[in-house]
């Protein structure tokens, strides 16, 4: 009886630990060649692209701009979108 308990509590270790692995995103832009690697999946990307400016929040706002200086960076070029991209 002990022991089935104990085989439980590792299962749940088990699944905890698997669903809190985030894989690595990379974003790219074509025009200038750039990459730029993100913990974000896709899924929220897309979700933050969608998104009105005015509705996003502080963070997505300082990902676009990290992420659009990483891959691009130049003044005044419209080469992506609101982070950069080119695909
Ligand atoms: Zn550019």
């Amino acid at each position: 009886m002990k022991a089935s308990i104990t085989l439980k509590a590792i299962t749940t270790a088990e699944k905890t630990t698997q669903t809190g692995i985030r894989t690595m995103t990379t974003v790219k832009n074509t025009f200038h060649g750039t990459e730029y690697k993100t913990r974000k999946t896709r899924q929220e990307i897309d979700a933050l692209l969608n998104k009105p400016t005015y509705y996003r929040t502080a963070s997505e706002k300082a990902f676009s701009r990290r992420c659009k200086s990483a891959l691009c960076g130049i003044a005044g070029c419209e080469c992506g979108n609101d982070i950069g991209e080119r695909i």
